[in-house]
């Protein structure tokens, strides 16, 4: 139907209505009819509308852009604003035309239900691991987490500085804060506890004495920082950490230029993976004879009742029962004192008993001890007094067991 008057439209709509009014009439008796007829009735109007906007719109645009030069001739001064205006209206119906013509269908906003209170409760993130949790302890200054009571609106205090997971590109330093352990560090940069002791002479002779500001050495991979010493080759270096000499000439920290990677003394090394060995602080010990009888049973018991304030590590093969100065100290085990005095290697006032089986037992940073060297003691024995000497942070025990020289976890020996 070509309708030469910019009413076709207007025709075409009417024509279109009156045969859907037409079909609903014919579809009352009949229930299929009726559907049949709906659906005959949107068919023509998609076929009215499509006339329309065939023969309407561009009789539109002509309509317009005649308008505008008519007007363009009258009122010269208009004509930039005419031709800017109609410009954009060609532009929006052109839009609205091929929005219509194209089959678009507009995403339906499906209701989505607000969260309940149970579900934001389940949503709030659990630690999927162990060592997710102790950064998360971590993280909240050695709290576990608190659950949020309004998970969606507040935020969770940390006090810390974030340290993001990317890579870290060279060494760094770290100032220590307060509540911060070896572990503690060592978690926050993503490093093994050894590779913070190794890194820092310091904290290695001491990891219990991390001081608030102590500045500490952060390697960005685990392993040992090595100071190269007069004499020093890359195959030395990697012999006595245990690693190849390709591991140190390859590592991108070291910045070694090919071919020769040559190194001078005084020169700082991350051996990558490198291990040191563990040297125990060893006192002098009694070398005469053994009194007859002084012999432990292999059977361990408390040396005093305390909370372990810090448990068996690498960087501490012991652990420290948290008393007050003074608590009684109590032989774990039967045998002869071997060592009784102060020492210099931060043990303040230290006692040691050989059990005469292997076994030996340390009693550190006492207050007073009231056995001397060569002395037999028994099971229970009071021997000392707790204290707070030598390089202690807190009154403490410092309880160690070596079986022949080497510590061992007490915790394992113990009740
Ligand atoms: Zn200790």
């Amino acid at each position: 139907m070509y309708n030469p008057t910019p009413t076709g439209g207007i025709s075409g709509r009417v024509a279109g209505g009156k045969r859907i009014k037409l079909a609903l009439d014919t579809a009352k008796e009949d229930p299929l009819a009726l559907r049949d007829g709906a659906a005959r009735g949107k068919t023509a109007i998609r076929e009215a509308l499509g006339r329309w906007l065939e023969t309407t719109l561009p009789r539109f645009f002509a309509w317009l852009a005649v308008t505008v030069w008519r007007w363009g001739g009258d009122w010269r001064g208009l004509r930039p604003f005419l031709t800017r205006t109609s410009a954009h209206v060609a532009v929006i119906a052109v839009a609205c035309v091929a929005l219509a013509l194209s089959s678009v269908r507009w995403p339906a906003l499906a209701a989505r239900p607000l969260p309940s209170v149970p579900e934001i409760f389940a949503q709030q993130t659990t630690p999927e691991t162990s060592e997710d949790a102790l950064a998360e302890v971590l993280a909240n200054n050695g709290q576990p987490p608190q659950p949020d009571s309004w998970g969606p609106v507040t935020r969770r205090v940390d006090p810390h500085t974030i340290i993001p997971d990317r890579p870290r590109l060279d060494v760094i330093t770290y100032t220590v804060q307060l509540g911060d352990t070896v572990q503690a560090i060592a978690a926050r940069f993503g490093v093994d506890p050894t590779t913070v002791l190794w890194a820092n002479p310091a904290v290695e002779d001491a990891p219990d004495l991390l001081r608030i500001g102590q500045e500490i050495i952060i390697l960005p991979i685990d392993g040992v920082y090595h100071t190269v010493a007069e004499g020093d080759t890359l195959e030395s270096i990697a012999e006595k950490y245990k690693v190849d000499v390709e591991e140190i000439a390859s590592c991108e920290y070291n910045h070694l230029e090919p071919p020769d990677f040559a190194i001078e003394p005084g020169m700082k090394l991350i051996v990558p993976g490198g291990e040191k060995p563990w040297v125990p602080r060893v006192v002098t010990s009694y070398t005469g004879p053994i009194p007859e009888g002084a012999r432990g049973t292999g059977l361990f018991q408390w040396p005093v009742l305390g909370y372990i304030t810090q448990g068996y590590w690498y960087g501490h093969r012991a652990i420290d029962l948290g008393v007050p100065v003074g608590t009684a100290v109590r032989a774990a085990d039967g045998g002869f004192v071997s060592f009784a005095g102060w020492t210099d290697i931060g043990y303040g006032y230290l006692v040691v008993i050989d059990h005469a089986n292997g076994f030996a037992t340390y009693y550190a940073h006492l207050s007073n001890f009231y056995v001397t060297a060569g002395q037999a003691v028994e099971r229970g024995q009071v021997i000392a007094a707790t204290g707070n000497t030598g390089w202690s942070t807190g009154p403490h025990l410092h309880f160690e067991i070596r079986y022949n020289g080497v510590q061992q976890n007490p915790r394992a020996y113990l009740p």
